[in-house]
């Protein structure tokens, strides 16, 4: 297997402006290995994450509390937004709820798909057209074992990000091997979850 490198380098090139935070990931870079204690765990402080109610119910059963105790709620009932994934992790003091004082998760084991995937995203580039896209779960399922085989993908190209503010990229260099399986690991919890997390830093 050899991943074809110059293909996801030219389609990241005709869609990079518009992921201005984001930066292309490929095999040998360094690995990741979250350090939060570099950014007082900056990504649990910047973001509101949003999950679906198999996740809700997950952290319900793992916490044994209300679902108001921890997500954003209004007159003792959880908010629901008309969104696939439709709750809102709570905050407290300007971080998630889960954060403990010694920048752990306290919900390791329970946490919603977008924090398992950070900082992490796959993103589609159109082959034809060389435009952002989003193919259907098969068809991007399928262009992802293509690439993760090092085989040239039909229609769609998948793209694997990292978030640049991230500090954790001090890991040794990825694999080819390990690279495929990040690759096939974060767009299979994107297709589970919401994928990201959906709001931009303060
Ligand atoms: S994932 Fe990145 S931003 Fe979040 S705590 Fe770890 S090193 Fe910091």
């Amino acid at each position: 297997m050899a991943i074809r490198r110059a293909e996801l380098e030219a389609a990241w090139a005709q869609v990079r402006e518009r992921y201005g935070s984001y930066r292309l990931v490929l095999p040998g870079d360094p690995g990741f290995l979250c350090q939060p204690h570099e950014c007082d765990a900056y990504c649990c402080r910047a973001f509101n994450v949003s999950l679906d109610g198999e996740e809700a119910e997950r952290l319900r059963t793992a916490t044994g509390w209300p679902g108001d105790r921890f997500l954003e709620s209004e007159d003792g009932e959880p908010i629901a937004l008309p969104l696939a994934a439709p709750f809102v992790l709570g905050r407290r003091e300007g971080h998630c709820v889960f954060l403990t004082e010694e920048l752990t998760c306290e919900q390791y084991d329970a946490r919603p798909h977008p924090c398992r995937s950070y900082p992490h995203q796959v993103v589609f580039v159109e082959t034809g057209s060389g435009r952002a896209a989003q193919p259907s779960a098969e068809a991007g399922r399928r262009a992802v074992e293509a690439v993760a085989a090092g085989r040239t993908a039909e229609g769609f190209l998948p793209l694997l990000l990292r978030h640049d503010q991230c500090p954790g990229f001090t890991g040794p260099p990825s694999t080819e091997k390990a690279w495929a399986g990040l690759l096939r690991d974060t767009y299979a919890l994107s297709r589970r979850g919401p994928g990201e997390v959906v709001s931009s830093p303060p």
